[in-house]
């Protein structure tokens, strides 16, 4: 049977050519970038150039505004956390949106728990917020607004440039998670006035275990991991140099070949997007056109998802029914209920993620079978109108 993997936003390949790069610092190049002799003086000089190719990915005027993390989640504790801490003595009020990821939303729950105060910001049915919402809530207490730039679960991109004039405006600390983003939608913290960018290796090709925090030149954080004082002492921690130098390696590749790549996705996004919409009672969540390239999301009226990515997986195809973080839960996507779904539409979503490997015949396939698996849920379902 044809096997398709259409769930890259869940976790994808590591591009073989990130894994040459990583190998001899496994076992052959082993020295600690903190050691003064050759071994560690080459870890050294590896550490500064994956940290170069992570800064130019993200426009940064200097690699040293990158500090190295060990994944997105942390990065995103750092940016938030040690924002908070750091400029409580200006204010305790933090402007968010109502579909970040957790590791944004629960870590501000917990600043809640301690005394800040948190703004949810909406969004419409397409997932966009509103920048003027964003505006209309600052106040003279608030220190951090933290926008993510596109969202995995529905694609969304968001108007960062846009929020971030406002944010700079107002001098207030502007946080962005470009998990999902940076290395496959062109992303340039200057331009945007972006002051904090948690970058993801995984979702660019790189290994696990690697992340970064894009920290402006002159913003000061709490670090929460003390120690031996690495990565100028925001984070410490023995670096891990096959992961950092697998992350430059990928943010390399990404730099170099995303026009390309993204239009490759696009050209399939919407081939998945315009044949799958055909089907009855189907539509697209989140943005049709301010969109991540590789990210085709729908729900299907009467049917659920867990049935739906059950009957693709009999068919060969690997897909999902919303983030990776949320679908064992069974409660449904918080992303897809502050669109304003009820639970039960948001319970009938399925998500495609394409990346490196996809090719138009993965498309051609997964266009034949949803429908097919719909139409045979929809024959089982009581709710279903023309049974
Ligand atoms: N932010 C966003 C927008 C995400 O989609 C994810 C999941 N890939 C994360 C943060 C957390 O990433 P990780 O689990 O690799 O720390």
């Amino acid at each position: 049977m044809k096997q398709v993997y259409m769930d890259n936003g869940s976790a994808s390949p590591v591009d073989a050519r990130v894994i040459e790069a990583m190998m001899p610092y496994f076992n052959m190049d082993v020295g600690n970038p903190s050691s003064l002799h050759s071994a560690g003086r080459k870890a050294k000089r590896e550490l500064e150039s994956a940290r170069e190719a992570v800064a130019k990915l993200a426009g940064a005027a200097s690699s040293k505004c990158i500090t190295f993390t060990s994944c997105a989640t942390e990065s995103n504790n750092l940016a938030l956390r040690g924002a908070a801490l750091r400029y409580k003595d200006k204010g305790n009020h933090i402007i968010t949106t109502s579909i970040e990821h957790m590791s944004v939303i629960n870590t501000v729950k917990d600043l809640q728990r301690s005394g800040f105060e948190v703004t949810y910001i909406p969004v419409g049915r397409d997932g966009l917020v509103d920048p003027e919402r964003i505006k209309n809530a600052i106040t003279e207490k608030t220190i951090l607004i933290s926008v993510m730039y596109a969202n995995g679960e529905i694609g969304t991109v968001q108007p960062i440039r846009e929020i971030g004039a406002i944010a700079s405006d107002k001098k207030i600390l502007f946080h962005v998670d470009g998990t999902a983003a940076v290395g496959k939608v062109p992303v340039n913290v200057e331009e945007e006035h972006i002051d904090l960018l948690t970058i993801s290796s995984n979702d660019m090709g790189g290994p696990k275990g690697a992340g970064a925090l894009y920290i402006k030149q002159g913003v000061r954080l709490m670090p929460f991991m003390l120690g031996g004082g690495q990565e100028a002492g925001m984070r410490s921690g023995s670096e891990n140099i096959p992961g950092i130098v697998g992350m430059g390696k990928a943010a390399d590749i990404a730099g170099k070949e995303m026009a390309e790549e993204g239009a490759r996705l696009i050209r399939m996004r919407d081939r998945l997007i315009d044949n799958i919409l055909k089907t009855e009672y189907t539509y697209i969540t989140g943005h049709r056109t301010k969109r991540l390239p590789g990210n085709a999301s729908f729900r299907f009226s009467f049917i659920e998802g867990e049935s739906i990515i059950l009957q693709l997986n009999d068919m060969g195809i690997t897909a999902s029914t919303g983030s990776a973080c949320s679908s064992k839960t069974l409660e449904p996507s918080h992303v897809l209920i502050a669109t304003g779904l009820r639970h039960e539409e948001a319970h009938g979503s399925l998500l495609l993620t394409l990346g490196r490997t996809n090719t138009e015949e993965d498309v051609d396939y997964v266009i034949q079978c949803v429908p097919e698996v719909a139409a045979r849920l929809r024959r089982l379902s009581p709710l279903y109108p023309n049974r």
